[in-house]
Formats: C-alpha cells, sequence, structure tokens
C-alpha cells in the first residue's frame, strides 16, 4: 500500500482569470518536485469573468483540481470555511489565489509538518503593492490581536498557512460564522511553527475587497476572540463614575465658600456631561458588535450553500470517500 501523504491546497477565488492557470502551474512544478500527490481546491464565488472556465480547463487537462461554487458571493473567510470541509489530504495549505503568497514557501512548510508542527504559518516580514495607509492600518490590527485576543494569534500572519489534518477537524467544529481562520486555528490550539516571508504584490487584477470589507475582516479577527471591549466599558464606567463624584465634591466645596452661581466646576461638569454622552454611544456600538454577533449564531443559518463540485479524476482522494459535514 502507498503510504505517501497527500496535501490539499485551499484557494478562495474570485474574480483571478488571470491568475488561475500561473497558480496551477506553480504548484504542479513544487509538487512534482517534491514527488508528494496533491489536490488543489478552488473555493469559487460566483465570478462574472472566465475564472470558472479556465479552472475546468485545467481539470479538463487532468490536474488534480477540485472546483466547489457557491450559490453567492460569500466571501473569503467563508469560502475557506467551506474549503475546509472539502478537504481530504493528511494535511492542507491555505493559499490566495492572487499569487500574493508566494506557493514555493510550501516546500518548508512541509518540511516543518514532517519534523512534527501541526501548523505551519506565513509570516509577513514585508508587503510589497500595499499603500502606507493600508499598511499602518495593519499594522495597528495586528497590535490590537496581539495585545487584547484571548487567545495568542501570532503577529503579520495572514490565512496563508499549512494545518494538519487533526487541526482542520477541530476547525471545522468550531464552524463561527466570521470564518476568522487564525482565530479558530488559535483557538484549535496544537504545535505552531512560524515562518517568514516577503509578501509579493497580487500577479494581476486588483483586490475585490473594499476597505469596508478589510473593516468587517478586522472586526471579525477582535471582536469574537476578545473580552477586552466589554472590558474596557467596565471600566471607562467606573473612571467616569468616580470623576464625577470628585468634580460634584469639589463643586459643592468650592461653591460653599465663593457662593452657589454659575462658576466652572458647573462648565466643567457640563463638558464632562458631552463626553461621558460620547463614552455611553460608543459603548452601546461595542456592546452592539458583541449582540448582533450573538443574534447572528443563534439563527444557525447555514453558512455557505454549494451550488456544484467539480472533480478532476486526479484527485488522489474522491470527495465521496470523506463525509461532507
Ligand atoms: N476572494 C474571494 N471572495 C471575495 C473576495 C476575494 O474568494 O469576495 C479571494 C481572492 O480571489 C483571493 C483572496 O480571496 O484569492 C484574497 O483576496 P484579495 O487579494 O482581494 O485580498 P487582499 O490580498 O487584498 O487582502
Ligand atoms: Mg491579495
Amino acid at each position: 500500500m502507498d503510504n505517501k501523504p497527500v496535501l490539499s491546497v485551499i484557494a478562495p477565488i474570485y474574480r483571478e482569470e488571470n491568475n488561475v492557470e500561473p497558480l496551477a502551474n506553480r504548484l504542479k512544478n513544487i509538487f512534482d518536485k517534491l514527488n508528494l500527490d496533491w489536490e488543489l481546491i478552488f473555493a469559487m464565488d460566483p465570478s462574472p469573468d472566465l475564472t470558472e472556465k479556465r479552472i475546468v480547463d485545467l481539470i479538463n487537462q487532468g490536474l488534480p483540481i477540485r472546483l466547489i461554487t457557491f450559490s453567492r458571493r460569500i466571501g473569503k473567510p467563508l469560502s475557506l470555511l467551506a474549503g475546509l470541509d472539502h478537504v481530504t489530504g493528511d494535511a492542507c495549505i491555505v493559499i490566495d489565489a492572487d499569487l500574493q503568497d508566494p506557493p514555493e514557501l510550501i516546500e518548508q512548510m512541509i518540511d516543518q509538518w514532517k519534523k512534527g508542527f501541526m501548523v505551519v504559518a506565513a509570516q509577513r516580514t514585508s508587503r510589497k503593492g500595499e499603500n502606507f495607509l493600508y499598511l499602518k492600518c495593519a499594522e495597528l490590527f495586528y497590535w490590537i490581536l496581539d495585545k487584547f485576543s484571548d487567545v495568542k494569534i501570532p503577529r503579520n500572519t495572514g490565512d496563508f498557512r499549512l494545518i494538519d489534518s487533526r487541526v482542520v477537524k477541530e476547525i471545522c467544529k468550531i464552524r463561527e460564522r466570521h470564518g476568522f481562520l487564525r482565530g479558530m486555528n488559535a483557538l484549535a490550539g496544537f504545535s505552531t511553527k512560524l515562518i517568514p516571508f516577503d509578501r509579493d504584490p497580487r500577479l494581476t487584477g486588483k483586490t475585490q475587497i473594499s476597505l469596508l470589507g478589510a473593516l468587517n475582516i478586522a472586526l471579525d479577527g477582535i471582536v469574537p476572540f476578545s473580552r477586552a471591549p466589554l472590558r474596557m466599558i467596565f471600566v471607562l464606567g467606573v473612571f467616569f463614575l468616580a470623576i464625577s463624584t470628585l468634580s460634584s465634591v469639589i463643586w459643592i466645596a468650592t461653591s460653599a465658600v465663593t457662593g452657589f452661581g454659575v462658576n466652572w466646576p458647573t462648565v466643567l461638569l457640563a463638558i464632562l456631561m458631552l463626553f461621558c454622552t460620547g463614552i455611553c454611544v460608543t459603548s452601546m456600538g461595542i456592546l452592539g458588535e458583541y449582540l448582533m454577533r450573538t443574534y447572528e449564531e443563534t439563527r444557525n443559518r447555514p453558512l455557505y450553500v454549494v451550488d456544484r463540485v467539480v472533480e478532476s479524476e486526479n484527485v488522489p482522494r474522491k470527495l465521496t470517500e470523506k463525509m461532507i459535514t
């Protein structure tokens, strides 16, 4: 019996018609060199361009590809989760389809996996082709994640990583609808090795994730994995209660001497009132973020709807051999 491990590569994909072939070819070169069995899973949001055709062409050429299409655009995080549900390999590698994550790093990832690490995550040391403001926001996001997450999410790691099938199973059990893989991977635990790399600019095309979409992903990374914002509200409440009590005492004491007229403590109190209103409304917003997510989870809607699965005859393990949850 052949005991060679099977590696599954998952690429979420949306409108990447010119990146499909270069990605598949670079992956093929790597796995041919390593002499390993592999499959490439494209988790595809319905794309109005030629992405689907290009993938089907590659399947017809005999590449070990499985294409999963969704009934509507569900976005990258949920596409990734769906991809994980369709993994048949002994380990999977999550990679972007735009070649910002260099596939050549996979060789090092597999080395570390063979040494016994259950997760091997690529850590960005530099990012080419992104604007200054975006990079600063990303820096702030990673700092917040690092400082306030209840679980340890390594700084500057994206979704580009190798995950052992045992960890994949645990992540699939978590099944939260934000689909923030880094957080769910950290929750699942297990030994993790970080590999530094320089992130390339995308090969062709432009990002389809808007600024609002990126902000949403950032909030999905912070809110479900940190109690800190809720605690912050509590601490702020106590702080302002103390300040208002103190200023009231000062106001009463000074007024007792100078007489109870309109004077500076009253003005100070008025300013404090305004400030506190701002804090209250912001706190309601933070509470809303948690409440909204609780509501979304309790509705228990399906995370995604698969439209169709097209599988090459050359995938090492057929999907029918695995139960889809
Ligand atoms: N993507 C997706 N669905 C979407 C938007 C993007 O599957 O609605 C895929 C996209 O094809 C790429 C990956 O997610 O493989 C990352 O997207 P992008 O490069 O636009 O994001 P960025 O690198 O700017 O974070
Ligand atoms: Mg990209």
